[in-house]
């Protein structure tokens, strides 16, 4: 390719869609008395999961929704973060909440997103919601696909006949990217392949994706030579790089190498400023969602 791709910027997405939140969060407020409500649950003291959390409580304050941040202990056992979650379930004055994963080793994470009542799981990690957005039933779809969508949306980028790899299978993110964007929608009707760490040869179904989502967990793993002329690329990895030139330590990665892969896609998600925003955005849809 010659040229820069064009950039699939999720800041600029995700505040063109905060202005219609804030707009109807201000509605949903004037009819019942009282503002959407989210809370988010942390346990324990992990600096990349408190870094999404406090964006995430932010984010809402800056749409007009009330938020409670719940900071719990490491050592709490799964029977107390159940009954945490029970009587969030049970507040009247909550639409939606979320557990900030991964959670300490000592809990059963799917024992607890389990536990969560459906209709306040603005994560969309329940399986009663994820079997929604498998049948395309109304539902909380998960953030992050979510917002993925969104941005294709927003940037309208062509999706149907096109031939989307989904690197990473996992249920928060590449599992369910790969269902809504095979689904008959829009965005969506893409042939979609689902790679993960038993695929064989994954430089040559990558080099055939004319849409590359990348959701592996690996800094710069993605390199250009394994990227066809003209793709879309949407990077969801997010690491931190320890980088003393930089005032906080450390500076942002993502799962593709963008140095070598600029010069071959046509569109690409920056990291930051990507899928990141569009994940808090999402949730922020789901919780107004769940408001009304
Ligand atoms: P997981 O670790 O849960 O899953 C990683 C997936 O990648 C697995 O399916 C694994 O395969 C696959 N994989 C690992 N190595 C390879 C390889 N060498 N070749 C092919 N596939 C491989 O990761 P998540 O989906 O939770 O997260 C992925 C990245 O996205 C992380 O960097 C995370 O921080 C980031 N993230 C960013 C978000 C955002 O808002 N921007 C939100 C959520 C995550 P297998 O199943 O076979 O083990």
């Amino acid at each position: 390719m010659t040229g820069s791709p064009r950039l699939l910027d999720g800041k600029r997405c995700g505040d063109a869609l905060k202005t219609e939140i804030a707009t109807q969060a201000a509605a949903v407020k004037a009819v019942r008395g009282r503002a959407p409500h989210l809370a988010a649950v942390l346990v324990g003291n992990d600096g990349a999961s408190k870094t999404y959390v406090e964006a995430k409580v932010k984010a809402c304050g800056s749409v007009g929704f009330r938020s409670s941040l719940i900071r719990l202990p490491e050592t709490i056992t799964e029977d107390e973060l159940l009954a945490r979650v029970r009587s969030l379930n049970a507040d009247p004055e909550l639409d939606g909440f979320i557990v900030q994963l991964p959670l300490p080793a000592h809990i059963d994470a799917d024992r607890i997103l389990q536990a969560i009542d459906p209709k306040k799981d603005v994560d969309g990690f329940h399986p009663q919601n994820v079997g929604n957005m498998v049948l395309g039933l109304p539902g909380f779809l998960p953030a992050t696909p979510s917002g993925i969508c969104e941005l294709l949306k927003f940037y309208h980028i062509e999706t149907a006949g096109k031939h989307c790899v989904v690197v990473g299978r996992s249920n928060i993110v590449g599992t369910p990217i790969s269902i809504l964007l095979s689904r008959n929608a829009y965005p969506g009707n893409c042939t979609v392949t689902l790679a993960h760490s038993r695929t064989k040869d994954l430089p040559s179904i990558t080099r055939q994706a004319d849409i590359l989502v990348v959701a592996i967990g690996k800094p710069g793993f993605i390199t250009g030579d394994v990227v066809k002329e003209g793709a879309v690329v949407v990077d969801v990895g997010i690491h931190r790089i320890p980088d003393a030139s930089k005032k906080s330590g450390f500076r942002l990665e993502g799962d593709v190498d963008h140095p070598s892969v600029r010069g071959r896609c046509s569109a690409i998600t920056p990291v930051p400023g990507g899928v990141g925003p569009m994940t808090i955005t999402s949730l922020l849809m789901n919780t107004l969602k769940a408001a009304r």
